[in-house]
This record gives C-alpha cells, structure tokens and sequence, in this order.
C-alpha cells in the first residue's frame, strides 16, 4: 500500500494519521515509537471571552496543538476560520511535523487556530480576540517552546498584536516569539515570496530530473495569491509559457502565455484575474484539466480528486496548496504517470524563511533578500533531492518518499532522546 491509498478523505486528522501508518509499517516503526507519534505531544482548548463593538460580550474558542517537539521547538501557523476544529488542527500541526523535518529545520509541528468568522469582527473586536487569546495559549508558546505564524486569515499585523501582547507579559520585547511578523518589527526579507519563491525550486528541480525543459514548458496556477502569483512570475522569468491563472471569481487562458506582471496589475485594479484582456475566460474546474506540462494547484484542499483526477494530466503537479490531491486520487496519478511535488515539500519554502527569521531574531541580526533567497534555494535543492533519491531507492512515488524521509527522522530524533524520566 502507498500513502495515496487512504480513502475517503473526508476527516483530514483520520487522514494524516492513515498516512502515517502507512509510513510507519514501511519503516517497521518499534511499536512504542509508533504509538508516541501517531498523536500529538499537546493539545489546549481555551474558552476566552472577548468585548465587541456593541458593548455586548461573546465567547470564543481556540486551539493550540504541539504534535512533536524532538527535533526541536514547535512551529506552525494559527488560522481564524468559522469552520476550525481540533481534528483539523491535529492532522496540520502533524503535517507540520513531517515538513519541518523534510526540509531539516529544527522544528517540530504546531498548528492552532480560534472559531470565529474573521469578516464579521471589526479590526478592533480582531485585536482585542487575538490579545486574549494569545494570554490564554501564552502557557505553550514562548520562542523556545511553540513559535506560532500566520495561516489563513491571519496576517503580519496580527503576528504584531500577539507579539506585543507576550511582550508585554513578559516585560520585554521578544519578536522571535511568532514569525511572518511586518519587517520593522523583525520580520524578515524574503518572507513573502518565500511559499511561490521555494515552490518554484522544486519544480525547476523536478524538470530537470523528468528532462522537461523549463523553457517553453507551459503552466497553469489555480489560485492567484500570495504563493500562486509569486510562483507565475517566476517561471515566467525563467522562461516559462503561464498560459493560465485563476482565483475564487474564476481563470484566465491565453495559449501565448499570459503577461504575468500585467495580470498582477490587472488584479489589484479589479480585484480578480477575470477580465484580463487577450485572455479567455475559464472555470476553476478548466485550469486543473488543461493540456499543460507544469500545474500548480495553489488555492483550496480537496481540489483533485477521484471525479476529476483522469483528466488531470500535466507532467508535473505541484502542490503549492495544502492538501489539495485527495488519497484516492494520488493512486490514479501515480499509475497515469504524473510527477507529484508533495505538498510537505513544494510549500515549504514558506516555514523555512520563517525559520530564517526566527534565527534573526534571536541573534538580533537582519538578513539581506539575497542571503535569505540564497539560503532557501540551498535548502530546497538538497530537500528535493533526498526525497528524490528517497523514492528511487525505494521505488516509491515522490509523497510516500518524503513521508519516510520525515517520519524516520522524527522518529529517530525521538527514539535518541529516549523516555523521561
Ligand atoms: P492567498 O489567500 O494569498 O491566495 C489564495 C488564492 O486562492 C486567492 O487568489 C484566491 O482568490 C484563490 N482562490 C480561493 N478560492 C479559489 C477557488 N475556488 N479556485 C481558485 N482559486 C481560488 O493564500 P496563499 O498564502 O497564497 O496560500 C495558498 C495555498 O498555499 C493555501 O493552500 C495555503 O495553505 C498554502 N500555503 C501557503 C503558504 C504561505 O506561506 N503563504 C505556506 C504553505 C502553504
């Protein structure tokens, strides 16, 4: 069995956990290891209330989750989201574990997140929410123990508002106590891109071991964001045809190539990619099953599945996104022959700037944008092939590979600590 083969994917913690099994009855995982790291190290629930606008009170709740701390201090984003659960949060601080440990960086995984409708608050009802709850989670997290980062719907200003708000716990400034922060405040160069910038090195990487030509290749992005974006422009730097782009209002087509830096004008003057002229309007579902040799799911999990995972057919997937092939798919995917960046690999390059920034603030120190991006394509080019030789040497797909690279040394780092006390 693959780690694909794990069906349905509805329950992402029942998912993650399956993925692992698959990984440890490959690695013939001692059965106490196993059992250690097939749940997380901790998890707090808080209740906090929270003053509105209107003088009333409400209550929320919240998340953080440490899955593994052996290899290192816990590291991952917070999300605000209605629909945030546990389970969710489980299976990503889990993910984040295995990413960390792909790419080497001294992390283990943490996710946390806050029930709430972002949209429906006002920015002072968001500060006050992300105050409290920052004082309620400020018993796990610390620069030594937790670092958390921004994840969907949270931003640099609300990594500002939790690190001001441990500071002033604290009684001192400690900016390496979340990253993703604004840059005057210590965040670092680089970090914005970091997601598209890492992605795009894996995949020139993938070329090169399929023997595609970067130049000329052509690609399609569902999903036109931060990471999404990025990565458009630079394999239209390097040569490659974008023939097309998409948001949440739909996609865009242009069998030339599309002028990536005119579509991100176009997109900050209308709001969406839609309407870019030269270009033909396409659906969400379209761009996943256009005849391209490079695509990049870069929005929403879930995206390629098994309805429409026949269709999908470029030489190499790269997934920008989270989750976004269910496990049922990968199966049709690796017997049709499609290259696939696992996620935990083509999107770290995010976590790992976030690493970098890290690092700068402990030594008080600030970066230029080349060492930053010097010191990230070093590292996804070394990920990229450990997990290549990985799958090869085991003659597995390119996910189960990076599965058991991460699983190993995670589980190796926890076996040579040993059991306290
Ligand atoms: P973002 O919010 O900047 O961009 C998301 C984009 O997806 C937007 O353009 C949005 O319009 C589009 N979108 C939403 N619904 C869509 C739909 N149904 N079809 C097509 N497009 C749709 O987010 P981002 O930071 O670029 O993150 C994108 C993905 O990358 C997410 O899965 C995220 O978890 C993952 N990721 C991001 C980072 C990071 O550092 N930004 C790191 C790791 C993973």
């Amino acid at each position: 069995m693959t780690v694909s083969e794990v069906a349905p994917a509805l329950d992402s913690w029942a998912v993650a956990q399956r993925q692992f099994d698959i990984a440890a009855d490959r690695l013939d995982l001692d059965p106490g290891l196993r059992a250690v790291l097939r749940q997380p190290r901790r998890e707090l629930t808080v209740t906090f209330p929270v003053h509105m606008d209107d003088g009333s009170v409400r209550v929320f709740e919240g998340y953080r989750v440490q899955h593994n701390l052996g290899r290192g201090p816990s590291k991952g984003g917070l999300r605000y989201h209605q629909d945030v659960g546990l389970n969710e949060i489980r299976a990503l601080a889990m993910w984040m574990s295995w990413k960390c440990a792909v790419v080497g960086i001294p992390y283990g995984g943490g996710k946390g997140g806050v029930r709430v409708n972002p949209k429906q608050l006002s920015l002072r009802e968001l500060e006050g929410l992300t105050r409290r709850f920052t004082t309620e989670i400020s018993i796990v997290i610390g620069p030594e123990k937790d670092i958390p980062a921004p994840d969907m719907n949270t931003n640099a200003q609300t990594m500002a508002w939790i690190m001001d708000t441990y500071s002033m716990h604290v009684g001192y400034t400690v900016p390496a106590v979340v990253t993703g922060k604004p840059i005057s405040l210590g965040g670092s160069e680089g970090r914005v891109e970091a997601t598209g910038r890492g992605a795009v090195v894996t995949i020139a990487e993938a070329a090169r071991h399929i023997d595609l030509d970067i130049i000329g290749a052509t690609v399609a992005i569902q999903g036109f964001g931060n990471a999404g974006a990025t990565a458009a422009l630079l394999l239209a730097e390097m040569g490659a045809s974008v023939v097309a782009v998409s948001d949440s209002q739909g996609g865009i087509y242009n069998a030339e190539g599309l002028d990536i830096k005119g579509v991100r004008v176009w997109k900050s003057e209308h709001g969406t990619v839609v309407g870019f002229p030269g270009s033909e309007r396409i659906g969400n579902d379209t761009i996943l099953e256009l005849d391209v040799d490079i695509l990049a799911p870069a929005a929403l999990e879930n995206q390629i599945t098994a309805d429409n995972v026949e269709r999908v057919r470029p030489r190499i997937l790269a997934e920008i996104a989270n989750g976004p092939t269910t496990p049922d798919a990968d199966i049709v995917l690796a017997r049709n022959g499609v290259f696939v960046i696992p996620d935990i690999l083509c999107n770290a390059g995010g976590v790992t700037v976030s690493y970098f920034e890290w690092v700068q603030d402990l030594n008080r120190d600030h970066w230029s944008e080349e060492i930053v991006n010097s010191k990230l394509t070093a590292i996804m080019v070394r990920s990229f092939g450990e997990v290549a030789r990985m799958a090869s040497r085991e003659d597995v797909d390119m996910r189960l590979a990076s599965y058991l690279l991460a699983v190993d040394r995670v589980a190796s780092a926890t076996a040579l600590r040993g059991l306290y006390p």
